[in-house]
């Protein structure tokens, strides 16, 4: 047992002193749109993560969404997406106007497999989207040498991936193109919020354009001393930009990225370290390859060895007041994906027989050594009370 007394939510941002008072800033300078602060955040992006170009926009969403477009992907075109993900990942390529095959995932990382991949292309196949599940990065050389081989484009959902390297190299830095989201439970926060990356000028031009009505780039600035009152349509876009107030919190989140992504490896660690040892739960896996953030702590039970299911499972814990989450349900069983296309339970075994033992553990740096503690007593002490008898294994 815990024996906490008050809940401790599944996740929180850390917001302190720097953050509000750069907010605060944005409101007093009536830069309160799109301005001087969303330049300097992306251009600080580009930087971190080792991309030429990065576009702040107003979601991840809005940032696979407008890549896509930008990339030429429509009507006719399929997309190859894990079905382990948050829907956002294939609700746009419907957005677009083309359809959404999903390739099951690597039973270890819960990242797509590219041997997957390769079996769902067809002449119609136009890109990939391999998500960074958790934070732990997918097999990018392979699925960049796929790519190559069949012209496609790969668009990395990189929701989950700030901070991660792929063999050494950040996640974000690529000559296709990378899309984050800096929603309120991600690594870093700012309310709403996304941002492409990519090394292709052409493309960041378009999803610039793409962002503000299809207007041509500096129409932002339009309203200063150096601007004009001049604008041409382009496209006609949407208004996906991302605001000044969003962008400062942005920078002070980014400025503080390593530190938060410390203490997150430091109780991933700690986690790791007091489940290992349990025959009735598997900690999470990190490839050789792989820096991941832990922007996702997911326990996976070994179902077989406890008398209780996962949804069970939660509600213990709930009990404990420990708040969980289950990433994701998978997007084939969503009514729409299955009554749409014809999928069903079955179709992807990886992918479903994950989902029916993950538990989304609270991970966030505003965690203090006791919720740390809190969740570690919960778990065990669940897993101690339902664990099956030995010798007893099957009744
Ligand atoms: C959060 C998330 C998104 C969507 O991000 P928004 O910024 O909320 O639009 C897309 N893909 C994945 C994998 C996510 O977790």
């Amino acid at each position: 047992m815990s024996g906490r007394a008050d809940f401790l939510p599944y996740n929180q941002p850390l917001i302190e002193a720097d953050d509000i008072a750069e907010v605060v800033d944005s409101l007093q300078s009536l830069w309160i749109a799109k301005g001087p602060k969303t330049a300097e955040f992306e251009k600080r992006f580009a930087a971190y993560v080792g991309a030429k170009y990065a576009i702040a926009l107003n979601s991840c969403t809005a940032a696979l969404h407008l890549t896509l477009l930008a990339a030429g992907v429509g009507p006719g075109d399929e997309v190859i997406v894990p079905p382990l993900t948050f829907a956002a990942s294939a609700n746009v390529v419907i957005h677009v106007g083309a359809r959404p095959v999903f390739a099951d995932v690597d039973p270890l990382t819960l990242c797509v497999d590219p041997e997957e991949i390769s079996k769902k292309i067809t002449p119609r196949t136009t890109a990939l989207i391999p998500v960074h599940m958790a934070g732990h990065p997918c097999r990018m050389e392979e699925i960049q040498a796929i790519a190559a081989a069949y012209g496609l484009f790969v668009l990395e959902d990189a929701a989950h991936a700030v901070y991660s390297r792929y063999k050494g190299q950040r996640i974000g830095s690529t000559p296709h193109a990378a899309a984050f989201s800096f929603y309120a439970t991600k690594n870093l926060t700012t309310g709403e919020g996304g941002m492409v990356t990519t090394d292709d000028p052409a493309l960041a031009d378009k999803v610039r354009i793409l962002s503000t009505h299809g207007m041509n780039s500096n129409a932002w600035n339009r309203y200063s001393a150096a601007g004009s009152w001049y604008y041409e349509i382009l496209y006609p876009g949407y208004k996906d930009n991302m605001t000044d107030i969003q962008a400062a919190l942005g920078l002070r989140q980014l400025a503080k990225l390593d530190r938060m992504q410390d203490r997150r490896a430091e109780i991933a660690a700690r986690f790791n370290a007091a489940f290992r040892p349990y025959p009735e739960l598997e900690i999470p896996f990190t490839a050789d390859y792989a820096t991941p953030n832990w922007h996702l702590y997911i326990l996976r039970l070994n179902l077989d060895q406890l008398s209780i299911d996962r949804a069970r499972f939660i509600e213990e814990l709930k009990d404990e007041n420990i708040g969980t989450s289950v990433h994701y349900i998978p997007v084939h069983m969503q009514p729409y994906y299955r009554d749409t296309y014809g999928y069903q339970r079955g179709d992807f075994p990886v992918t479903e027989g994950i989902f029916d033992r993950i538990i989304s553990l609270p991970l966030y740096p505003k965690m203090t050594e006791q919720d740390v503690e809190d969740v570690i007593a919960a778990v065990t002490g669940i897993v101690a009370r339902f664990r099956k008898a030995k010798g007893m294994m099957g009744q």
